[in-house]
């Protein structure tokens, strides 16, 4: 699946970009193991060139978080990202060390540096553009280059950092910026599983998964990827492969590794067509504990009702994911049910009782104890019955499905906290997705 071929068809070495996330960075020992897999994969396919991006050690992020809710509970986010950007700071230059210590050529290159351009909007910052030449420069000297993940800079020259999870699109955004033949992201799963192996033992590594299945995997909760990063490979092409960065003592390139490549529809005809992947109805079942439910009783059933609802919101910034009407009482009023992030129900509720006048409903019940359970497929496309054997085999294990919401290739569940591993498992089976002994 990888571009042996591109060195001799483009004349110059593979571009490879490496992502290592925060448990392959934690601590010098550590760091010294992803620095021989770097050094493997410098060596590849007789030298390829390398950019390394890198997360904060495992547990620094939400330590930095702390210190700043400590320091003002109201803290501005332009200070909030110069602290938390530290992070991966200290990890970039402890890998530029460690890479020289075994005698490679390295160096780190900080947000502002490159610079990596975003727009100002702190704690959240959208990468813009990559300026690239010095970079690029630098790879072809044989230079291996290390890049903190998460941080960038505003045009008005302050640090910015890219939300949590943000190194992922660092990466993506690197590798689209130097036109890197691959992508990878080195991770402490070693691929993209059917579904959350630590509930289903019988859970398959999938060799392949398309943009699209992805993007709908990472945003309901499958937490290999930012989804965010997923998007961004989509829209500007870039290959990429999830592999583990636990592979021992002797490192070998990502050449040879069976990671899980994300691919396009395309390519993932020709792997089916090669007999090289199965054709499945659902590729993964992703499960999402962090979401709450909100309903709200006795809502006019009228038009404009329920944008009194959710303009606030949105207003807010607050994302609601599921929606029902329940059918009219009587009365001409009517329940409505949602979802929003656990994180902002609090939020929410006050925003909402606020306007409870405007809205007229009677009561606000919150829920925080439900889970969202998504079966992601492209096959979902072109063949029925994929949701009545979601429900089907639900009921027969007496789950109760409280809120549905579909896509194209995708069809989400609400159901109680309490039954996630059971449904999980129920749905594996179902969709036949159990590896066999
Ligand atoms: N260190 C940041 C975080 O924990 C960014 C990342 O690791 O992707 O969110
Ligand atoms: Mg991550």
């Amino acid at each position: 699946m990888d571009r042996q071929g591109s060195q001799q068809e483009t004349g110059r070495a593979q571009r490879i970009v490496m992502k290592f996330g925060g448990t392959s960075m934690a601590g010098t020992e550590r760091i010294r193991r992803v620095a021989n897999i770097v050094r493997a994969q410098a060596a590849a396919g007789g030298g390829s060139a390398v950019a390394v991006v890198v997360s904060a050690m495992a547990g620094e992020t939400d330590r930095l978080v702390n210190f700043c809710r400590e320091a003002n509970a109201l803290y501005d986010p332009a200070e909030y990202d110069v602290v938390v950007a530290s992070g991966e700071q200290v990890t970039s230059g402890l890998l530029a060390l460690t890479l020289q210590s075994l005698g490679l050529k390295a160096r780190s290159w900080l947000g502002w540096q490159l610079p990596v351009r975003t727009a100002a909007h702190h704690s959240k910052a959208r990468i813009e553009a990559i300026d690239a030449p010095s970079l690029v420069e630098a790879l072809e000297a044989g230079e291996i280059a290390v890049i903190p993940g998460f941080q960038g800079v505003s045009d008005d020259g302050r640090v910015t950092t890219m939300g949590r999870g943000g190194s992922d699109t660092s990466a993506v955004a690197i590798a689209a910026a130097v036109g890197a033949d691959r992508c990878d992201i080195y991770t402490d799963v070693d691929g993209v599983y059917t579904t959350d192996p630590r509930i289903v033992a019988k859970a398959r590594k999938l060799k392949a998964v398309t943009y699209e299945e992805m993007l709908e995997l990472a945003s309901v909760g499958a937490k290999v990827l930012q989804t965010r990063s997923v998007g961004l490979a989509m829209k500007a092409g870039v290959r990429v492969q999830v592999l583990s960065s636990f592979v021992g003592e002797d490192a070998v390139a990502a050449d040879k590794l069976p990671g899980t490549m994300i691919v396009s529809d395309a390519e993932m005809d020709e792997l089916v067509e090669k007999g090289l992947m199965e054709r499945q109805l659902v590729t993964g079942i992703a499960h999402d504990k962090n979401e709450a439910k909100i309903i709200l009783t006795r809502v006019p059933d009228k038009p404009g009702a329920v944008a009194h609802i959710f303009e606030p919101l949105a207003d807010a910034g607050i994302n609601v994911d599921m929606i029902i009407q329940n059918v009219g009482r009587d009365k001409g009023e009517t329940d409505v049910t949602f979802t929003v992030p656990q994180a902002d129900l609090a939020r929410a509720q006050a925003l909402l009782e606020d306007k409870r006048e405007l809205i007229g409903f009677n009561r606000i019940i919150t829920d925080s104890q439900i889970a969202k359970i998504s079966v992601v497929g492209v096959g979902m496309k072109s063949h029925a019955g994929v949701a009545g054997t979601m429900f089907r085999a639900l009921s027969d294990r007496g789950i109760n499905v409280q809120a549905i919401s579909t896509s194209e290739i995708k069809i989400s569940v609400m159901i109680d906290e309490d039954e996630t591993e059971l449904a999980v498992r129920v749905l594996h089976t179902a969709y036949g997705l159990d590896a066999e002994d």
